[in-house]
């Protein structure tokens, strides 16, 4: 925000990948949404549409120029190839930052299913002095059921592994300058916004809107993507999965003592065939220390994983 309370620019950044058949009546909305905003005094003038072709296949990049060529408050940037959703929202708003010195980001899907029109409220929220603000769907109904379901057991799988990440949030958000600034400071290949955004603290809002269905195109996460993106949040947020080897190698050995009292009882009671009891005991000792020693070293992995992310330690709120 302004300091000088001026009206805030604000750069909505498009991720586009493939989005030809959706792209000009997308772009044309939000451009007739910020006119409103500014109108009502909501926005600077200033404010801009920044596109981001993420390397699309089709004549995506041609539209782009197009609507650029067309009005003055339309930009565009073009990544050389497909590097990713979560990429490209990255280096839409690292350029809205650099170029455009926007004061706040909001990112949202080029097919627009996430309701534009709640971005004033996200504005006002901000100005109310709040650094995020995120677009949370009402309800689901939208999706197909395969879409809904899975990506319930994702969020409810994402915060049992300790990955924080709000329910039906997707990138449908407003960042300050400064929690964009704190974002680009993670200096992580790997970056899942969401995990990110929710850890980073600082003072946060929601809206809440319904989600329509695509208009045209189709969906750029199919299943496998799904899944890729669904893994690569796990792993980039969360060393759970490792500590589990370790638990499981605990519990195999604690086992290996039940059956040390079993085997023992059946060798003594003389139902036991010859060989069976000292088989039976390794195969569950040996089992475990086998699992906890990869534990042991998995804890050391985890640890050279995170450090190598070199995640900002902090980020500073307030000062007097
Ligand atoms: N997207 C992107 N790069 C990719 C895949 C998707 O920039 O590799 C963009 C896509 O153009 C869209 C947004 O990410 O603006 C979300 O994709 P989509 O709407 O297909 O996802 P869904 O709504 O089906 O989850
Ligand atoms: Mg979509």
């Amino acid at each position: 925000m302004n300091e000088d309370k001026k009206q805030p620019i604000v750069a909505v950044v498009l991720p586009c990948y493939d989005e030809a058949l959706v792209l000009d009546s997308s772009a044309h909305r939000i451009l007739d949404l910020l006119r409103e905003m500014t109108c009502e005094g909501l926005v600077s003038a200033e404010s801009v549409l920044l596109m981001v072709d993420d390397g699309s296949r089709d004549n995506t990049w041609d539209t782009i120029k197009q609507i650029s060529a067309q009005n003055v408050h339309s930009h565009g940037v073009k990544l050389s190839s497909n590097r990713g959703h979560q990429n490209a929202l990255l280096a839409g708003m690292e350029r809205a930052l650099d170029r455009f010195g926007a004061d706040a980001m909001i990112t949202i899907d080029a097919d627009l299913q996430d309701d534009p029109n709640v971005m004033k409220q996200m504005i006002r929220l901000m100005n109310e002095g709040n650094d995020v603000v995120l677009g949370v769907r009402k309800s689901r109904t939208s999706d197909s059921f395969f879409k809904r379901t899975t990506s319930h057991m994702f969020y409810r799988f994402m915060s049992w592994l300790g990955a924080d990440v709000v329910y039906n949030h997707a990138d449908y958000r407003l960042l300050s300058r400064r929690a964009v600034e704190a974002v680009l400071q993670y200096g992580e290949r790997n970056m899942f916004l969401r995990g990110i955004v929710n850890q980073m603290g600082f003072r946060q809002a929601k809206v809440y809107y319904d989600r329509t269905a695509r208009t045209a195109g189709e969906t750029k996460y199919p299943f496998k993507k799904m899944v890729n993106f669904a893994i690569d949040g796990i792993t980039s947020f969360s060393v759970k999965p490792v500590r589990m080897v370790l638990g499981l190698g605990l519990l195999f050995i604690l086992m290996a003592v039940f059956q040390l009292v079993y085997v023992l009882y059946s060798y003594f009671s003389n139902v036991a065939v010859s060989g069976w009891s000292s088989l039976m005991l390794s195969l569950w000792f040996v089992g475990g220390c086998i699992l906890l020693s990869l534990g042991v070293i998995g804890e050391y992995v985890a640890k050279i994983y995170i450090e190598t992310k070199q995640r900002p330690r902090f980020h500073i709120e307030d000062e007097v």
